[in-house]
């Protein structure tokens, strides 16, 4: 009798030989892009104190009303799977000293966890590329961020991404705009969803952020933010605009942006892609400058983002992008009894000479036909081949894959320098 076969977490993912190319692309594009911008990788833990996601997300918002994985350790600590990264930048941030008047540039990548309804570009388990700025409090940083990111979609081949801007003033010009928007919405309040009503009292930019259709009109004739920036937001976002314009980014100002989450000041962005329906947003991100000190920091302005990995895999793929392979170079067939015996000892020597490239050993044997079927779909330029008369000779055959050159036999010892003669 077969046991039951057990199922995966629904919404949390497998990432398949087939998909690691693209995965692979972005890891290593994103990792030369932001180290040459200057920006320091760090590693964080995945699982933090439930407090910091309330404090700094904020209470009233989807992630932290209904989407955050939250357990007691056997110790009754509060603890939360982070349903995202920013926080914890922070946090570490805070927590290691990096913050005492220093300017820091740094950036992570893994896993965030939400549980959120799994869709097509909705997971419970994905994975971000995060990368946040300290102690910048100029418009010139955000500009940066921005230009980065359209690097990467450059560099990643992508191109059918359009950014969004918004600015969000800071908390003092937010508190008139507030009250505007309150006795805007106060007086229709009839059109409102439970969401919206529940949020009118505790959050109510938030019921700009709302994905309910029936809403979208309300939501269009709502008092707009950037009309009633302050002074100082208002030069902020006119200097980022300027950079922008400068460098030839495109951009949309779009008065609705107000992010998912609390802690942003000034201005939020957001990529967002056609190609991929409904779940469009492949990076956002924005400032913060009250977040650190609500954390327990010294005060220090901040700007970061946060790019959907598996959003920005698939839309590589949406774009045809080609991802370099990681296909072997040689493929070695051992045929009977004897090269089967020897091969593994010969392919370790190989490789001590031939450390940069990618050598596959066939196992387990079968007939000389099939081995090379296989040496043809492993991708490998040459196949190294050893059979019972090869062995006998103490030689090998070498022969080309993806070209109609001849195969040449050579003595074992000599087989690493004939490669590398064959491969130039
Ligand atoms: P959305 O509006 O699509 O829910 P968000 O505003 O909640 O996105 P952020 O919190 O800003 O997203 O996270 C940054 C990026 O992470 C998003 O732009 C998106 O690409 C990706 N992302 C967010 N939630 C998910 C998810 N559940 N599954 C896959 N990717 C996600
Ligand atoms: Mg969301």
């Amino acid at each position: 009798m077969n046991a039951r076969m057990l199922q995966p977490v629904r919404g949390m993912n497998d990432v398949l030989a087939e998909d690691m190319p693209y995965w692979r692309f972005l890891e290593q594009t994103a990792r030369d892009l932001l180290g040459g911008y200057g920006y320091q990788e760090i590693r964080v833990p995945l699982v933090e104190h439930t407090e910091l996601f309330k404090r700094s997300i904020g209470e009233f918002t989807d992630i932290v009303e209904k989407e955050m994985y939250t357990f007691s350790d056997r110790g009754g600590d509060s603890l939360t799977l982070r349903p995202e990264i920013t926080a914890v930048l922070v946090r570490a941030a805070i927590s290691n000293g990096l913050l005492h008047n220093q300017k820091h540039r740094i950036w992570t990548w893994g896993p965030a966890f939400r549980y959120e309804r799994p869709q097509r570009g909705r997971y419970r388990q994905f994975h971000q590329v995060d990368c946040e700025a300290f102690g910048y409090d100029g418009p010139d940083v955000d500009a940066e961020m921005i230009l980065l990111s359209a690097r990467l979609w450059k560099a990643l081949g992508i191109s059918r991404v359009t950014l969004q801007l918004n600015s969000l003033g800071t908390p003092e010009s937010r508190r008139d705009y507030r009250e505007r928007l309150v006795s805007y919405l106060e007086s229709r309040r009839e059109l409102l969803d439970q969401d919206s009503l529940r949020r009118l009292e505790g959050n109510p930019m938030r019921i700009l952020d709302s994905k309910n259709p029936a809403m979208r009109d309300l939501i269009a004739d709502a008092p707009q933010i950037v009309e009633h920036l302050d002074a100082g937001s208002k030069a902020h976002f006119d200097g980022l605009k300027r950079h922008l314009d400068a460098c030839g980014v495109a951009y949309t100002v779009n008065p609705r942006l107000v992010r998912g989450l609390d802690y942003y000041t000034r201005t939020v962005f957001e990529w967002t892609s056609d190609a991929l329906g409904s779940q469009d947003a492949v990076c956002s991100g924005g400032r913060y400058d009250g977040l650190v000190e609500q954390l327990g920091g010294e005060p220090t302005p901040a700007i970061g983002w946060g790019l959907g990995m598996e959003r920005v895999t698939e839309l590589m793929r949406e774009s045809g992008v080609t991802p370099p392979g990681v296909a072997a170079d040689i493929y070695v067939v051992l045929v009977g009894n004897r090269a089967e015996g020897l091969g593994l000892a010969l392919v370790e020597q190989w490789r001590d000479a031939l450390a940069d490239l990618r050598i596959a050993t066939h196992l387990g044997g079968g007939s000389f036909k099939s081995q090379l079927k296989r040496a043809d779909r492993s991708g490998a330029e040459l196949a190294v081949i050893i059979g019972d008369e090869e062995a006998g000779r103490e030689t090998a055959a070498i022969k080309p894959l993806r070209s109609g050159r001849e195969q040449e036999e050579c003595r074992w010892p000599e087989v690493p320098t004939r490669i590398r003669t064959m491969l130039s």
